[in-house]
Order: C-alpha cells, then sequence, then structure tokens
C-alpha cells in the first residue's frame, strides 16, 4: 500500500548525532539522517567514508559510541540483529553471511525462529523469490551459487522477515546490468508496498535512477543530503569525493608485444552439478595488452580463473602457457614464480585474511614466491619484518589505501580499501602477467578509477593483464581487447574500440556463439 499524507513524512528511522569510534578514530561522526516510509534513500561515499559502520550500528552490528536512534518517534536500543530484525529492519550484507556448506533453506533457517520448519521456510522462501522477481532453489547449496544467486538468498532471508525497511549495501556491485535491472524492480516493488529501502551504492546513474533521496558521507560525517534526480554524476561525485574524479586514460597502446599468457584449447568439466564446465576456451594476451572478458555471473568467469591462477590446476601442462612455458598442470606459487600475478574475485578467506594486519597479509601471500624479498635466515626462514611493514606501506601509499592505523586488521578496512590493497600487492611484484577477477567489486568510484588505472598503467609498462569483469564501463575503460565468456565458451577477441555494447550484449546471450559454431562446422574438413 503506497503511504500517503502526514505519515508519508514521518520518519521512520532517525539519527540523530550518531558516533562510532574505533579506538580514537570516527568512523562515524555525528550523523544526523531520517528515512521516510516508502521512500529509497541512498547513502553515497566514497571507500571508508563510513556506510558500513553507520548501517551496522543500524542493524545491531556494533553499538553507537554516542547518539540516539529513533525508530517510529520512539528512541531504540538495537543490540542486536535479532532486536533490529523484531523492529522492522533487514540487511543485505556486502559480504554476504553465509554457509558454504548448506543449502540456501538452511542458512536462511538459521536466522529465523527455532520453531519453523525446513520445509516450511523452503515454500515461503520459493514464494518470496517468485512474487519478488528473485529465482532461487531453496535446495541448492551455497557453495555451488554465483555471487548473484547468493544475494538473492539474503534479500529473500530478509524479506522473510516482513521489514519496514531493508538495507542494502553495495548491492549491485556483483551484478550484471539486467540482474541489477531486476533487483531495481524488486525496490520498486518494495517500495509501492510502503516500505522504506537504505540504499548504499557508488554508483551514481543507479542513485539516480531508482532513489528519491540522497544522504552523502564523507571521513565520517555528513556533507551533504539531496534530490539525486536533481544532480549530475560529477555533482554527486564532488560532494562524495570533495573534488573531481580523476578519469583513467585508456590503455590504448600501440605497444603488442610477445604472447606473455595464451590459453590452448581449455577443456575442464565442472567440478560440482551446478558449476560451469569450460569448453574449449582458447585466448591470448600479449605484452602492452588488456584483455577484458564480459560475462553475465555464473558463466564460468570463476572456473576460468581458477584454471589461469592454478587454484584447481588441469591436466594438460599445454592448455595454458604462461611466458610461452607451459604451466596448465601448476599450482598458484608455482604460476607466481613464473612471473604472474592473481586477485580473486573473493577478498574475504580467498585474497585476504581478515584477522591478520596488512604486512602478516603480506607475508602470507607473498612469503613463497617472493622468499628473497621476505624471508632471510638461511634454512631457518626469519621473516624481515622490517622489509614486509615497508612494502605495506609502500602499497598503501601508491594506491591510496585509508586506515585507522598504521598496519591495521585486513578486516578492519573498507571494502574498496582492502581491495586497493591487495591489488597493489600483486602490481608491487611487478608481475608480467596478472589476472584479476572482479578488480572493483563493491569499491566507490573514486577507488575504482584508482584501480583500472593502475590495471591500465601496468599494461602500458609492458606486462599482459586479463580482466574478468562484469562490469561494462569498467571494460571499456581498461580494455584493449575484449572477449565475451557465455556458458563456459569463449569468444574470439574484439579489439575494444571495434565493439558495441549491442555486439556484447548478443555474445552475452550466446547469439555469436551459435554463429561462430555454425561457422567452423561448415569450414571444418
Ligand atoms: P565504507 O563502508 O563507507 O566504505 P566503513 O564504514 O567500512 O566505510 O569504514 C569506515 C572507516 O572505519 C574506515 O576507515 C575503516 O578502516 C574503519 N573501520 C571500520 N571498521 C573498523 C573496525 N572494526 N576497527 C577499526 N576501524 C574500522
Ligand atoms: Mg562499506
Amino acid at each position: 500500500m503506497p503511504v500517503e499524507g502526514e505519515a508519508a513524512n514521518r520518519p521512520l528511522l532517525a539519527v540523530g548525532n550518531l558516533t562510532k569510534l574505533f579506538g580514537t578514530f570516527a568512523a562515524c561522526s555525528g550523523i544526523n539522517l531520517d528515512i521516510r516510509p516508502g521512500e529509497i534513500h541512498a547513502l553515497l561515499g566514497e571507500n571508508g567514508a563510513g556506510k558500513s559502520t553507520l548501517v551496522k550500528m543500524l542493524f545491531g552490528v556494533l553499538s553507537p559510541s554516542s547518539g540516539q536512534i529513533l525508530w517510529q518517534g520512539q528512541p531504540v536500543q538495537i543490540p542486536s540483529p535479532s532486536a533490529a530484525r523484531k523492529l522492522g529492519i533487514g540487511m543485505v550484507f556486502q559480504h554476504f553471511c553465509l554457509f558454504e556448506a548448506l543449502t540456501v533453506a538452511e542458512n536462511i533457517a538459521l536466522s529465523m525462529d527455532p520453531g519453523v520448519s525446513l520445509a516450511n521456510i523452503a515454500e515461503e522462501a520459493k514464494r518470496l523469490s517468485v512474487s519478488y522477481g528473485l529465482p532461487l532453489d531453496p535446495n541448492a547449496h551455497v557453495a555451488d551459487l554465483s555471487v548473484g544467486e547468493r544475494q538473492r538468498i539474503e534479500i529473500v532471508r530478509a524479506l522473510l522477515q516482513n521489514p519496514k525497511l531493508i538495507i542494502l549495501d553495495e548491492p549491485t556491485s556483483v551484478l550484471t546490468p539486467q540482474e541489477a535491472d531486476r533487483l531495481f524492480e524488486t525496490l520498486a516493488k518494495l517500495k509501492a508496498e510502503g516500505r522504506s529501502v537504505l540504499y548504499i551504492s557508488h554508483r551514481l546513474e543507479e542513485v539516480q535512477r531508482i532513489c528519491d533521496r540522497a544522504t552523502v558521507l564523507r571521513h565520517g560525517k555528513v556533507t551533504g543530503a539531496c534530490d539525486p534526480r536533481l544532480e549530475t554524476p560529477a555533482s554527486l561525485a564532488r560532494m562524495m569525493v570533495g573534488s573531481d574524479v580523476a578519469h583513467v586514460s585508456a590503455a590504448g597502446t600501440d605497444l603488442k608485444g610477445d604472447v606473455q599468457l595464451e590459453v590452448r584449447h581449455l577443456t575442464a568439466a565442472a567440478r560440482t552439478p551446478f558449476a560451469v564446465s569450460l569448453k574449449d576456451v582458447c585466448l591470448k594476451v600479449r605484452a602492452g595488452e588488456v584483455l577484458a572478458i564480459a560475462g553475465v555471473a555464473g558463466n564460468g568467469q570463476g572456473e576460468l580463473f581458477d584454471a589461469l591462477s592454478g587454484e584447481y590446476p588441469v591436466p594438460d601442462p599445454d592448455a595454458i602457457h604462461v611466458r610461452q612455458k607451459p604451466a596448465g598442470n601448476l599450482g598458484i606459487t608455482a604460476r607466481r614464480l613464473m612471473g604472474a600475478g592473481f586477485v580473486p574475485e573473493e577478498r574475504h578467506g580467498h585474497a585476504a585474511v581478515p584477522a591478520l594486519s596488512l604486512s602478516d597479509n603480506l607475508v602470507l601471500a607473498r612469503c613463497q614466491s617472493d622468499r628473497k624479498a621476505f624471508i632471510g635466515g638461511g634454512f631457518i626462514g626469519i621473516i624481515r619484518q622490517q622489509a614486509v611493514k615497508r612494502a605495506a606501506k609502500r602499497i598503501s601509499e601508491v594506491m591510496d589505501v585509508r586506515k585507522s592505523s598504521d598496519n591495521p586488521a585486513a578486516g578492519s578496512l573498507s571494502g574498496g580499501n582492502l581491495q586497493k590493497f591487495i591489488v597493489g600487492r600483486e602490481l608491487d611484484r611487478q608481475p608480467t602477467v596478472l589476472v584479476v577477477n572482479q578488480p572493483t567489486w563493491g569499491v566507490d568510484a573514486g577507488a575504482a578509477s584508482r584501480i583500472r588505472q593502475s590495471l591500465v598503467d601496468l599494461a602500458k609498462s609492458g606486462s599482459a593483464v586479463l580482466v574478468i569483469s562484469q562490469d561494462l564501463d569498467e571494460i571499456f575503460e581498461v580494455a584493449t581487447e575484449i572477449a565475451v565468456i557465455s556458458e563456459g565458451r569463449l569468444s574470439e577477441a574484439y579489439p575494444a574500440a571495434t565493439l558495441s555494447r549491442e555486439k556484447i550484449g548478443l555474445l552475452m546471450g550466446g547469439m555469436d556463439n551459435q554463429a561462430d559454431a555454425a561457422r567452423e562446422t561448415s569450414h571444418a574438413h
């Protein structure tokens, strides 16, 4: 039911002077904000601005250092997520909170009252997923699901509690344009039902498209509130970063060196019933090139990255060549020693251990492949702490990593700052071959442009760079060549300058694969 009249203007949630200190560092400082019933309210701000910290206080994950929260006009304490849910607040986190070994329904059950049967939960989840346009199989195992599908679980899980306010932390950074459009339809439906949405995003165009109001944070403080539809992406970006966002200067190198990464007829069976098998994938990346691989989530991107990085080696050494040497059967460390670097999609767990400091994370990633730099003491192997700290400092400076102390735990960094550190860690080794999967997932405009520029610069300096991304804007910003992955098949690579979005859309749908297949058959033999 749409909300009308006076009730529409009384805030559902109002935040007064809300502050969160970590030690002496104010992640949020004197925040004032109100959310009206039935509105989609954007929370904007660059990485480290305090957005996640703010919404964690609203959802009872963090307790405020001072200030107050009013819910429907009444002051409330929100000591836990279950207290937040009881009030009518649901949340979809930036980093999903799902157990990979459990099914969709089992994961949902974990946040429900113990009394409800699994069968009922599965049925209700199914019903909601259909009614809100979020296709989901309650019996699938989370381990086998794409990032986009995992997000749908979180949304359905939040909806099951019939919330009045639903908070989404950077939801579209993991979605394809089509999936994002579908999410916007879901949000429009929630709004039409009179629910409120607090929407954190770094994508200014989409904030303008779907949000009624926006509050902008910078360095933990509110720096602006506006109707985003009356702003331009540039004016919003200025509110966020306080200056104009740098444009990535495109790769466009004429330098075409030797082939440094080559995949020859790589075929790999799916490891699980829900995974994608790779089918006769061929590609070449030369020194000076950025090959970008576009595609809808869950079309084999993760599987291709695993094969390229050696996380899952393939039996045939010749299927993958790193710097013109067979490497298909080698593991990740051996490939790093050959001069390759890798940045995986999942930052927590795969790329960084949240509880360890940045310098310890650096040692973990590099102690084997950069033994000389970081390990001394001969056979005993003593970590050169000073060298490690210096490297961590250098990386933070080069990539402009914002942090609350000198060498904090990786988990305390905001998503974008952690990603800058992880990308910087690989770049610091000056790899001849770099393979990155979703380099700017969940990263704001300022940090994303910093990361993209660093990838382009690496290629310009003579390395071969392969970027797997679902973000077409990103692809056009960095790529010299573009190929599209669809159902585990990779299209041929096209010079970026010759490829339109429409053509990529067709390739994403596998349309041209059929045409290619037909052509191959008629030319064969
Ligand atoms: P955003 O979501 O806007 O990117 P966050 O709210 O995650 O930013 O982080 C805001 C700031 O607070 C960052 O500088 C981050 O490093 C710091 N921070 C966040 N959580 C912690 C924590 N648990 N301990 C110390 N500092 C933290
Ligand atoms: Mg955040």
